[in-house]
Protein backbone atom coordinates (compact mmCIF):
# COMPACT_ATOMS: atom_id res chain seq x y z
CA UNK A 1 0.00 0.00 0.00
CA UNK A 2 1.35 3.38 -0.99
CA UNK A 3 1.69 6.13 2.12
CA UNK A 4 1.33 9.38 1.47
CA UNK A 5 4.70 10.75 3.34
CA UNK A 6 7.85 9.99 2.32
CA UNK A 7 8.69 9.13 5.85
CA UNK A 8 10.07 5.29 5.67
CA UNK A 9 13.26 4.48 6.03
CA UNK A 10 15.09 1.66 4.68
CA UNK A 11 16.19 -0.34 7.80
CA UNK A 12 19.36 -1.66 6.45
CA UNK A 13 20.69 2.01 7.31
CA UNK A 14 21.55 2.39 10.66
CA UNK A 15 19.73 5.11 12.15
CA UNK A 16 21.56 8.80 11.36
CA UNK A 17 22.05 10.90 14.56
CA UNK A 18 23.45 14.38 13.58
CA UNK A 19 23.31 16.01 16.84
CA UNK A 20 24.23 13.90 19.42
CA UNK A 21 23.11 14.85 22.88
CA UNK A 22 26.56 15.58 25.64
CA UNK A 23 26.34 14.36 29.16
CA UNK A 24 24.54 16.19 31.58
CA UNK A 25 25.66 14.49 34.56
CA UNK A 26 27.61 11.21 35.92
CA UNK A 27 25.92 9.77 38.57
CA UNK A 28 27.23 6.81 40.93
CA UNK A 29 25.03 4.43 42.44
CA UNK A 30 24.00 4.18 45.92
CA UNK A 31 24.66 0.64 47.51
CA UNK A 32 21.57 -0.49 49.48
CA UNK A 33 19.68 -3.42 50.59
CA UNK A 34 16.16 -4.29 49.92
CA UNK A 35 13.69 -7.01 50.45
CA UNK A 36 15.51 -9.71 53.26
CA UNK A 37 18.90 -8.69 52.96
CA UNK A 38 19.70 -8.43 49.08
CA UNK A 39 22.83 -6.35 48.59
CA UNK A 40 21.76 -3.70 45.87
CA UNK A 41 23.18 -0.74 43.97
CA UNK A 42 20.06 1.76 43.76
CA UNK A 43 21.01 3.98 40.21
CA UNK A 44 18.20 6.16 40.01
CA UNK A 45 17.29 7.26 43.56
CA UNK A 46 14.19 9.26 44.87
CA UNK A 47 15.93 12.80 44.17
CA UNK A 48 16.23 11.77 40.43
CA UNK A 49 12.48 10.71 39.57
CA UNK A 50 11.56 14.43 38.39
CA UNK A 51 14.44 14.94 36.11
CA UNK A 52 14.11 11.10 34.56
CA UNK A 53 10.20 11.23 34.20
CA UNK A 54 8.64 8.55 33.48
CA UNK A 55 11.51 6.46 35.43
CA UNK A 56 11.06 5.83 39.49
CA UNK A 57 13.66 4.20 39.94
CA UNK A 58 16.72 1.46 38.86
CA UNK A 59 18.27 -0.72 40.96
CA UNK A 60 21.46 -2.48 39.63
CA UNK A 61 22.02 -6.20 41.41
CA UNK A 62 24.95 -8.75 40.85
CA UNK A 63 26.95 -10.74 43.32
CA UNK A 64 28.73 -14.21 43.13
CA UNK A 65 27.86 -14.54 47.15
CA UNK A 66 24.50 -16.16 47.47
CA UNK A 67 24.53 -14.38 51.13
CA UNK A 68 24.24 -11.05 48.81
CA UNK A 69 20.91 -12.59 47.33
CA UNK A 70 19.64 -15.59 49.09
CA UNK A 71 17.04 -14.04 50.96
CA UNK A 72 14.92 -12.39 47.90
CA UNK A 73 12.18 -10.25 48.31
CA UNK A 74 9.29 -11.96 50.15
CA UNK A 75 5.52 -11.15 49.58
CA UNK A 76 5.38 -7.05 49.60
CA UNK A 77 2.95 -4.68 47.84
CA UNK A 78 3.07 -2.43 44.85
CA UNK A 79 0.50 -0.33 43.46
CA UNK A 80 0.42 3.05 40.69
CA UNK A 81 3.56 2.02 38.57
CA UNK A 82 5.12 -0.83 36.77
CA UNK A 83 8.21 -3.20 37.36
CA UNK A 84 10.67 -4.42 34.73
CA UNK A 85 13.49 -6.98 35.85
CA UNK A 86 15.62 -7.78 33.50
CA UNK A 87 17.93 -10.76 34.77
CA UNK A 88 21.53 -10.82 32.94
CA UNK A 89 22.64 -13.84 35.66
CA UNK A 90 20.76 -15.95 37.86
CA UNK A 91 17.13 -17.51 38.06
CA UNK A 92 14.28 -15.68 40.27
CA UNK A 93 11.24 -17.04 40.43
CA UNK A 94 7.78 -14.51 40.78
CA UNK A 95 4.52 -15.58 42.43
CA UNK A 96 1.56 -12.74 43.04
CA UNK A 97 -1.66 -12.19 44.48
CA UNK A 98 -3.03 -12.24 41.00
CA UNK A 99 -2.41 -15.74 40.45
CA UNK A 100 0.55 -15.46 38.27
CA UNK A 101 4.07 -17.16 38.89
CA UNK A 102 6.64 -17.28 36.32
CA UNK A 103 10.90 -18.20 36.39
CA UNK A 104 13.33 -15.45 35.37
CA UNK A 105 16.41 -16.83 33.50
CA UNK A 106 19.30 -15.24 32.34
CA UNK A 107 18.42 -13.15 29.79
CA UNK A 108 14.59 -13.01 30.13
CA UNK A 109 12.55 -9.91 31.08
CA UNK A 110 9.47 -9.95 34.16
CA UNK A 111 7.11 -6.61 33.16
CA UNK A 112 4.51 -6.02 35.81
CA UNK A 113 2.07 -3.68 35.87
CA UNK A 114 0.70 -2.93 39.38
CA UNK A 115 -2.34 -1.07 38.51
CA UNK A 116 -3.95 -0.92 41.70
CA UNK A 117 -2.13 -3.27 43.16
CA UNK A 118 -0.59 -6.54 43.57
CA UNK A 119 1.62 -8.13 46.68
CA UNK A 120 3.88 -10.62 45.24
CA UNK A 121 7.50 -12.28 46.01
CA UNK A 122 10.96 -12.20 44.09
CA UNK A 123 12.54 -15.13 45.19
CA UNK A 124 15.57 -16.72 44.00
CA UNK A 125 16.02 -20.22 42.59
CA UNK A 126 19.42 -21.19 43.13
CA UNK A 127 21.52 -21.33 45.99
CA UNK A 128 24.97 -20.45 44.98
CA UNK A 129 26.09 -18.67 41.81
CA UNK A 130 25.99 -15.65 40.26
CA UNK A 131 22.74 -13.59 40.45
CA UNK A 132 22.91 -10.26 38.04
CA UNK A 133 20.39 -7.57 36.61
CA UNK A 134 18.56 -4.85 36.85
CA UNK A 135 14.91 -3.90 38.28
CA UNK A 136 13.61 -0.45 36.89
CA UNK A 137 10.09 1.32 37.45
CA UNK A 138 8.19 2.83 34.81
CA UNK A 139 5.32 5.28 36.22
CA UNK A 140 1.90 5.27 34.78
CA UNK A 141 0.00 8.64 33.79
CA UNK A 142 -2.68 9.20 36.33
CA UNK A 143 -5.80 7.98 34.61
CA UNK A 144 -3.89 4.17 34.41
CA UNK A 145 -2.66 3.90 38.07
CA UNK A 146 -6.00 2.24 39.08
CA UNK A 147 -6.03 -0.01 36.27
CA UNK A 148 -6.41 -3.80 36.58
CA UNK A 149 -2.74 -5.43 37.46
CA UNK A 150 -0.76 -6.55 34.20
CA UNK A 151 1.57 -9.21 34.04
CA UNK A 152 4.13 -10.67 30.81
CA UNK A 153 7.07 -13.05 31.31
CA UNK A 154 9.19 -12.28 28.07
CA UNK A 155 11.36 -15.46 27.49
CA UNK A 156 15.29 -14.94 26.06
CA UNK A 157 14.30 -16.04 22.90
CA UNK A 158 11.47 -13.44 22.14
CA UNK A 159 13.72 -10.38 22.87
CA UNK A 160 14.25 -9.00 19.71
CA UNK A 161 17.96 -7.99 18.69
CA UNK A 162 19.37 -5.72 15.97
CA UNK A 163 23.45 -6.84 15.22
CA UNK A 164 25.28 -4.34 12.94
CA UNK A 165 28.94 -2.84 13.05
CA UNK A 166 30.06 -4.70 16.31
CA UNK A 167 26.73 -3.79 18.15
CA UNK A 168 24.32 -6.65 19.54
CA UNK A 169 21.16 -4.65 20.82
CA UNK A 170 18.03 -6.27 22.64
CA UNK A 171 15.56 -4.13 22.56
CA UNK A 172 13.41 -4.64 25.70
CA UNK A 173 11.11 -2.03 25.04
CA UNK A 174 10.65 0.41 21.84
CA UNK A 175 12.37 0.65 18.88
CA UNK A 176 16.02 0.77 17.25
CA UNK A 177 16.89 0.52 13.72
CA UNK A 178 13.92 -0.38 12.42
CA UNK A 179 13.41 -3.36 14.91
CA UNK A 180 10.60 -3.23 17.38
CA UNK A 181 10.80 -4.34 20.50
CA UNK A 182 9.04 -6.60 22.90
CA UNK A 183 7.31 -4.11 24.71
CA UNK A 184 5.62 -0.65 23.67
CA UNK A 185 4.22 1.45 25.66
CA UNK A 186 1.95 4.52 24.38
CA UNK A 187 1.65 7.00 27.14
CA UNK A 188 5.90 6.60 27.90
CA UNK A 189 7.11 5.82 24.70
CA UNK A 190 9.39 3.72 26.76
CA UNK A 191 13.03 2.76 25.20
CA UNK A 192 15.04 0.04 26.63
CA UNK A 193 18.31 -1.35 25.02
CA UNK A 194 21.05 -3.97 26.15
CA UNK A 195 23.51 -2.80 24.13
CA UNK A 196 26.41 -5.29 23.74
CA UNK A 197 29.03 -3.42 22.05
CA UNK A 198 32.87 -4.97 20.43
CA UNK A 199 35.97 -3.09 21.13
CA UNK A 200 35.23 0.70 19.18
CA UNK A 201 32.19 -0.47 18.28
CA UNK A 202 29.83 2.63 18.10
CA UNK A 203 25.97 2.72 18.03
CA UNK A 204 23.38 5.57 17.49
CA UNK A 205 19.88 6.33 18.43
CA UNK A 206 17.83 8.97 17.41
CA UNK A 207 15.62 10.33 20.54
CA UNK A 208 12.82 13.50 20.98
CA UNK A 209 14.58 15.83 22.73
CA UNK A 210 11.96 16.07 25.30
CA UNK A 211 12.58 12.35 26.37
CA UNK A 212 14.14 11.92 29.44
CA UNK A 213 17.31 9.21 28.59
CA UNK A 214 20.41 7.83 30.53
CA UNK A 215 23.00 5.11 30.14
CA UNK A 216 24.45 2.94 32.25
CA UNK A 217 27.04 1.15 31.54
CA UNK A 218 27.41 -2.74 33.13
CA UNK A 219 30.71 -3.54 31.53
CA UNK A 220 33.49 -1.93 30.05
CA UNK A 221 33.75 1.74 29.53
CA UNK A 222 31.81 3.66 26.88
CA UNK A 223 32.63 7.23 25.50
CA UNK A 224 29.41 10.00 24.62
CA UNK A 225 30.55 12.75 23.15
CA UNK A 226 33.68 14.62 25.35
CA UNK A 227 32.56 12.29 28.63
CA UNK A 228 34.53 8.66 29.63
CA UNK A 229 31.53 6.64 31.35
CA UNK A 230 33.23 4.27 33.35
CA UNK A 231 31.86 0.79 34.68
CA UNK A 232 28.76 0.96 37.08
CA UNK A 233 27.77 4.60 36.28
CA UNK A 234 24.32 6.47 34.87
CA UNK A 235 25.27 9.08 32.54
CA UNK A 236 22.27 11.50 32.42
CA UNK A 237 21.63 12.28 28.85
CA UNK A 238 21.54 16.36 27.98
CA UNK A 239 17.84 17.45 27.01
CA UNK A 240 19.70 19.46 24.60
CA UNK A 241 17.56 21.73 22.40
CA UNK A 242 17.74 20.80 18.82
CA UNK A 243 19.37 17.52 19.30
CA UNK A 244 18.02 14.56 17.77
CA UNK A 245 19.48 11.09 19.77
CA UNK A 246 22.45 9.65 21.36
CA UNK A 247 25.90 8.79 20.17
CA UNK A 248 28.15 6.41 21.83
CA UNK A 249 31.48 3.95 21.49
CA UNK A 250 32.80 1.28 23.02
CA UNK A 251 36.30 1.92 24.64
CA UNK A 252 39.10 -0.70 23.85
CA UNK A 253 37.86 -3.59 25.95
CA UNK A 254 34.43 -3.33 24.35
CA UNK A 255 31.28 -2.59 26.26
CA UNK A 256 28.08 -3.56 27.57
CA UNK A 257 25.38 -0.42 28.51
CA UNK A 258 21.64 -0.23 28.97
CA UNK A 259 20.14 3.01 27.28
CA UNK A 260 16.50 3.85 28.67
CA UNK A 261 14.54 6.49 27.34
CA UNK A 262 11.19 7.48 27.49
CA UNK A 263 8.25 10.32 27.48
CA UNK A 264 7.96 12.76 30.92
CA UNK A 265 4.62 12.25 32.07
CA UNK A 266 4.80 15.75 33.48
CA UNK A 267 2.70 14.61 36.34
CA UNK A 268 3.04 14.85 40.53
CA UNK A 269 4.99 11.92 42.07
CA UNK A 270 3.95 11.00 45.25
CA UNK A 271 5.93 8.27 46.73
CA UNK A 272 6.22 5.86 49.92
CA UNK A 273 8.21 2.87 50.33
CA UNK A 274 6.22 0.74 46.81
CA UNK A 275 3.34 2.66 46.17
CA UNK A 276 3.63 5.54 43.35
CA UNK A 277 0.85 7.82 43.26
CA UNK A 278 -0.06 11.27 42.45
CA UNK A 279 -1.64 12.88 45.84
CA UNK A 280 -0.14 12.18 49.23
CA UNK A 281 -4.23 11.54 49.83
CA UNK A 282 -3.82 8.90 47.39
CA UNK A 283 -0.80 7.34 49.62
CA UNK A 284 -2.69 7.36 52.53
CA UNK A 285 -5.42 5.73 50.54
CA UNK A 286 -2.92 2.69 48.94
CA UNK A 287 -1.48 2.30 52.61
CA UNK A 288 -5.32 1.63 54.11
CA UNK A 289 -5.72 -0.92 50.85
CA UNK A 290 -2.95 -2.90 51.96
CA UNK A 291 -3.60 -3.01 55.43
CA UNK A 292 -7.59 -3.71 54.95
CA UNK A 293 -5.87 -6.59 52.55
CA UNK A 294 -7.73 -5.01 49.34
CA UNK A 295 -4.29 -5.37 47.33
CA UNK A 296 -4.60 -9.55 47.07
MN1 LIG B 1 8.51 -5.97 43.87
Amino acid sequence: MDTPVASTTSTTTADAVLAPRPVERLVQGQPTSDGAGVKLTRVLTQNLQRRLDPFLMLDAFGSDAAADYIGGFPDHPHRGFETVTYMLEGRMRHKDSAGHEGLLTPGAVQWMTAGRGVIHSEMPEQEEGRMEGFQLWLNLPAREKMREPWYRDIRPEDIPEWRGGGVTARVIAGRTQGVAGAMQREDTEPLYLDLHLEPGAQFAQPLPAAHNAFVYVYRGEVQIGQNAVPQQRMAILANAPGSDGVALSAGCEGARAILVAGRPLNEPIAQYGPFVMNTQQEIFQAVEDFRAGRLA
